[in-house]
């Protein structure tokens, strides 16, 4: 069969799993478009390009509010101008805000409802045409651990992290005649700079609950991601992947 080259989206591209993922398309020759936010800001996602430059990986920077729909169609736009088309979409931008759900506020909860979850059908809406149309494509979401197991002080990311493998479920049957695959990846607590920022008495208790003793890596989850997004891996869709170190196993 001819190789195809194949070009990839990945939203939080920047962010600590975003990088690893990005690297490892990369390196399998994909061209990868790195999605940032910033809070509107450029800077960082231009200094953050720079240095993966220096450090020998190629990446287009496109920016998106994945919580607004309007956003995510002038970054698809954007894309498909600048390479033509979308192969591989890798829905990875999350946030968390934690609170008791009797504290917890409206705000708190629309905002990771919508950065988490409606993030993946802004994007993915504007994405699939063109996978239609080419009877091609990847679809790989990145859920949590938290989302299976529940977290204390999680009721907006579990929920929201949770509906993701519902979305992924459905939009699978709805494509699958298509070439499309649409796949969810659950990460258990993965050694960012999110889970470094936690205090390490705190971290020491997190680990401790992990059966093969130690945090994940970011290169880890990338694996998975190379793995799903290859087009050798068309039959396997609607599924949910838990990658978390023995810490939960259902
Ligand atoms: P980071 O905080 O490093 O990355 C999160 C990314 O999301 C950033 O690149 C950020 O972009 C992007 N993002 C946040 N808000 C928006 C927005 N409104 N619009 C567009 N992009 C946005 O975290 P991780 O790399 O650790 O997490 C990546 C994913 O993995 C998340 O979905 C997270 O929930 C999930 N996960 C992480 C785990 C962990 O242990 N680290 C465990 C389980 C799941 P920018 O910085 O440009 O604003």
């Amino acid at each position: 069969m001819p190789h195809i080259h194949k070009v990839a989206l990945v939203t939080g591209g920047t962010g600590g799993i975003g990088t690893a993922i990005c690297q490892h398309l990369y390196v399998q020759g994909i061209t990868v478009a790195a999605a940032y936010y910033g809070g509107g800001k450029h800077e960082k996602a231009q200094t953050w390009k720079a240095k993966q430059s220096e450090l020998g990986y190629e990446f287009t920077t496109v920016y998106a509010d994945v919580k607004d729909d309007q956003s995510c169609n002038s970054m698809v736009s954007d894309v498909l101008k600048k390479h033509g088309k979308i192969d591989i979409l890798v829905n990875n931008a999350g946030i968390t805000q934690d609170a008791q759900l009797k504290n917890m506020s409206t705000e708190q909860w629309l905002t990771v409802l919508r950065t988490n979850l409606d993030s993946v059908f802004n994007v993915t809406r504007a994405v699939i045409n063109d996978m239609v149309q080419r009877n091609y494509g990847r679809i790989i979401n990145i859920s949590s651990i938290n989302a299976q197991k529940g977290q204390f002080g999680q009721v907006n990311y579990s929920a929201a992290k949770a509906g993701i493998h519902g979305f992924t479920m459905a939009l699978a049957q709805e494509v699958a005649r298509k070439g499309i695959t649409v796949n969810t990846i659950s990460p258990g607590y993965i050694a960012t700079d999110m889970v470094m920022a936690i205090p390490e008495e705190i971290r020491e208790k997190i680990i401790a609950q992990i059966p093969v003793g130690r945090l994940g890596k970011p290169e880890e989850i990338a694996r998975m991601v190379t793995y799903l997004a290859a087009s050798e891996s068309g039959f396997i869709t609607g599924a949910n992947f838990a990658l978390n170190g023995g810490q939960h196993m259902h």
